[in-house]
């Protein structure tokens, strides 16, 4: 349940409400910032809804509460500029890794020439084996933050740790948390206090209902600016790294009004079927995609085998460009450019 608090309600009236609450034993929290208190299901609605400081109540049969459209319908935000909603399609590429300068450089000025406003790549990178490069730390941040400075981009990075918050707050846009943090509940209700969006990637075991309230931990915090990344769940099968979920894409929109947009990239595992794993994505309504690439993909440090080339991904952009705009979905504007780099086979 969700309680929309009167504008002109006063602390005292509110303190009587949350004695209330209290005396019901009710674990509840109050979001300041939307003058809202959030609770889970309650039986008896009408004791609240005669309190003199409620202007309205949300009857929420779910779980979680305020990642429910029952209670607002849209998501929609900007950084620096860029809108991040429900009827947009933004693309965010970049390496797996930040390795060195000319790398990233060579990629920022790629991205830039093509139209496209986010460059990813993780500086801190959580690897199976602690033999595999782990990336660069706080100078790949800084590399990363440089590059994209310099040409007009904004960053999407990991962050792995609690402790490096400080570091990825100051370099990046917006702040991934990966699969593998996806329950790290702790992590999540911090990045509930910030003022940075987060894209957050579903758990690779994790069933909807985690994912959804794993995003409410951080909607609870205060943090409205949520995107989901839907990124592959694991199988039985070895044939692939992992299996795309793209029908979750329809069921998100059923339920939530937070963006969701694509991997394909981790999605796969395998750069041949990076794109038409990326076209069905739009074509299923994504908010938008978030795909690895790199100057030299045999050469990458880290996901190789998944990382598109330059020309792959021109390729796949002009794929979209035709896809987009016939599509049934209103998603207004794109954030695409024309590709310009020519086309070398393939
Ligand atoms: C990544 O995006 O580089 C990454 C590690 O992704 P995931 O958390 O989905 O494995
Ligand atoms: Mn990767």
């Amino acid at each position: 349940m969700i309680i929309a608090l009167k504008d002109t309600s006063l602390v005292k009236e509110k303190q009587n409400l949350f004695n209330l609450l209290n005396s019901f034993s009710i674990a509840f929290q109050y979001i300041e910032k939307q003058n809202i208190v959030v609770l889970p299901k309650f039986n008896e609605p009408s004791i609240i809804k005669n309190q003199p400081v409620v202007e309205s109540i949300y009857e929420i049969e779910t779980s979680y509460q305020l990642a429910s459209n029952v209670w607002k319908k849209k998501t929609s935000f900007d950084v620096s500029g860029i809108e991040i909603s429900n009827s947009k399609f933004n693309i965010m590429a970049g390496p797996c890794s930040v390795e060195n300068e000319e790398q990233i450089y060579k990629t920022a000025e790629f991205l830039s020439k093509n139209g496209i406003k986010f460059i990813r790549g993780g500086a801190f990178k959580p690897r199976t084996s602690p033999y595999s490069f782990r990336g660069l730390g706080v100078d790949g941040l800084k590399l990363l933050h440089k590059a994209a400075q310099e040409f007009d981009l904004h960053v999407v990075t990991e962050i792995l740790d609690l402790s490096l918050l400080d570091d990825v707050y100051q370099y990046a846009d917006i702040l991934q948390v990966g699969s593998r943090n996806m329950q790290n509940f702790f992590l999540l209700n911090e990045l509930g206090k910030i003022d940075k969006p987060i894209l957050l990637k579903r758990g690779m075991s994790a069933k909807l209902n985690d994912w959804l309230l794993a995003a409410e931990y951080i909607l609870s915090g205060g943090n409205d600016k949520v995107v989901l990344c839907e990124r592959g769940i694991r199988s039985f099968d070895p044939m692939s790294r992992n299996v795309l979920d793209l029908g979750i894409i329809s069921l998100v929109k059923e339920l939530s009004h937070l963006p969701i947009i694509i991997d394909p990239s981790h999605g796969t595992g395998v750069a041949s079927r990076v794109m038409p794993m990326a076209l069905a994505a739009a074509a299923a309504g994504a908010d938008g995609l978030i795909i690895e690439i790199h100057p030299e993909p045999p050469k990458a440090l880290s996901d190789s085998q998944q990382t598109l080339s330059f020309n792959q991904f021109s390729e796949l952009l002009l794929n979209l460009n035709t896809l987009l705009p016939n599509l049934p979905y209103s998603k207004t504007e794109t954030h695409l450019g024309s590709p310009v780099l020519k086309l070398q086979s393939l």
